[in-house]
C-alpha cells in the first residue's frame, strides 16, 4: 500500500505524520491545532523519528505550540518518543491501563529481543533494524483517565475514549467532534494484519462498532494511511472471520497450535503482518478456556515468525 511518508493536511485544523509502510513499528502521530496551541496524538518508535516528527510539523506548530500529549496506547511505536516532549514541558495524558505499561523494562525488553539467537532473534533484527532503543527513557503520562474524558486545545473539544483492552490493555480512541476526525490508535490498522495482544476480539469488534456509529469521515489509523469507515468495517470483518473459525476449531477439540496451522485466511492470506493470526486464535481461545496457559510475547512472536517463514530450515545464507 503506498502512501506518503510525512505531513498531511487533513482540514480543520487537524493533521497526520505518516510512516509507510505501517508494518512493524513503522506508525503514525496526529497533531490538532486550536488557537495558540496543539495537541500530539502519539510519539514514534525512537528518538530519532520523534526529532525528525518534531522538525518536520514546525511549519505548524511555531504558531500552535504543542502543549498536550494523548498516547492512545502503551506499545513502545507510539510511546517511545515522549520524553522529548516531556523536556518541552508538555503534559502528557494516557489512560490509566496504558500508562502501567510504559515502563524502561518494556523499553529494555525490546532492546533485548534483537540480541536474541534462534528465530525470535532473527525475526526481531529485521522487524526492528531500523529502530534504536538504547538510550531511550520510558517517558509515561502526567495525567491519567478512564473511561471517558475531554480536553480544551486552544478553544477546541477533543474527547478521548477509553476503548482497551482489545490491542493492548489501555487503548483509547481520540475524537475530534468538530473536525468529524478521529485518531483510532491502534485499534484500525489499514493495510496490515491486526493483533489482539489483550483482546477479548469480542471487545476489539464492539470498538469498532462503536466507531462506525460515531459521526466521523476521516480516520486516523495507528498503522496504515487515512482512511475512513470502509476500512473500519473491513477489518472488523477479519477479527469475526478469525473468531468464527477459531471458535468452530475450539469447539471440536483442535489444540491452538493445530487451529493456527490449519485456518486458511483465504483473501487475507496475502495481508502484511499475516503471521499475527497465532496470536489472534491464542486469544479467542484464552477467552473461551480462562485456564489456558498465557505464553510470553517472546513464545508468540516465535509462532508468528514460524508463520511468515522465518527459521526454515532449508533456507540458505546470502
Ligand atoms: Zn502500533
Amino acid at each position: 500500500m503506498s502512501y506518503r511518508k510525512g505531513l498531511h493536511d487533513l482540514g480543520d485544523g487537524c493533521h497526520a505524520w505518516l510512516l509507510p509502510d505501517g508494518s512493524w513499528g513503522w506508525s503514525n502521530s496526529g497533531l490538532v491545532t486550536g488557537s495558540g496551541a496543539s495537541l500530539m496524538v502519539d510519539t514514534l518508535f525512537d528518538l530519532a523519528l520523534t526529532r525528525e516528527m518534531l522538525a518536520g510539523i514546525a511549519p505548524v506548530t511555531d504558531a500552535h505550540p504543542v502543549r498536550a500529549l494523548v498516547n492512545t496506547h502503551s506499545d513502545g511505536d507510539h510511546v517511545f518518543g515522549n520524553e522529548l516532549l516531556a523536556e518541552r514541558d508538555v503534559e502528557i495524558i494516557a489512560s490509566a491501563a496504558a500508562a502501567e505499561l510504559m515502563t524502561q523494562d518494556a523499553v529494555e525488553a525490546l532492546a533485548r529481543q534483537k540480541k536474541l539467537g534462534g528465530v525470535i532473534g532473527e525475526f526481531a533484527r529485521h522487524i526492528f533494524a531500523p529502530f534504536e532503543f538504547e538510550g531511550i527513557t520510558a517517558t509515561g503520562p502526567h495525567r491519567v483517565f478512564t473511561g471517558e474524558t475531554a480536553l480544551d486545545v486552544g478553544g477546541r473539544e477533543v474527547r478521548l475514549i477509553q476503548v482497551g483492552p482489545a490491542h493492548t490493555p489501555g487503548d483509547a480512541l481520540v475524537h475530534v467532534p468538530d473536525a468529524r476526525l478521529l485518531y483510532a490508535g491502534d485499534i484500525l490498522f489499514v493495510g496490515g494484519t491486526p493483533i489482539a495482544w489483550a483482546g477479548p476480539i469480542e471487545r476489539w469488534i464492539g470498538a469498532l462498532d462503536r466507531i462506525l456509529d460515531m459521526d466521523v469521515t476521516t480516520i486516523v489509523p495507528g498503522h496504515g494511511p487515512v482512511s475512513g469507515k470502509p476500512e473500519v468495517a473491513a477489518m472488523r470483518e477479519y477479527l469475526v472471520f478469525v473468531r468464527a473459525e477459531a471458535r468452530k476449531r475450539f469447539e471440536d477439540g483442535m489444540s491452538v497450535d493445530d487451529a493456527i496451522a490449519s485456518i486458511d485466511l483465504g483473501r487475507w492470506a496475502g495481508m502484511p503482518e499475516h503471521g499475527r493470526l497465532a496470536q489472534n486464535v491464542l486469544n479467542v481461545y484464552q477467552q473461551l478456556d480462562p485456564a489456558l496457559p498465557r505464553p510470553e510475547r517472546l513464545t508468540v512472536l516465535e509462532r508468528i515468525a514460524v508463520l511468515e517463514g522465518f527459521g526454515a530450515p532449508e533456507e540458505v545464507a546470502g
